[in-house]
């Protein structure tokens, strides 16, 4: 039995609530600390969303592997 391909309305929408959604945050729920943003594009079926993921300066980059992407942004 083949996977239900999921719809393009849904993944259009969850993109648009992902970009509204990360522009409302500003701080850490867990320290407090201002995020920073990481701009992510993400394309589907010709359409783009950049969506600035946001990052906790204190919480997120404590492990390695997002040091290396947070090294690789700021490159
Ligand atoms: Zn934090």
């Amino acid at each position: 039995m083949a996977p239900n391909p999921i719809p393009p309305l849904a993944l259009r929408e969850f993109l648009d609530f992902l970009r509204e959604q990360s522009q409302q945050l500003r701080h850490c729920p867990e320290c407090g600390s201002v995020f920073e943003h990481l701009i992510a594009t993400f394309l589907l079926y010709g359409e783009t969303w950049d969506i600035a993921l946001p990052v906790c300066p204190k919480c997120d980059l404590r492990s390695s592997s997002h040091t290396v992407v947070a090294q690789k942004a700021a490159a």
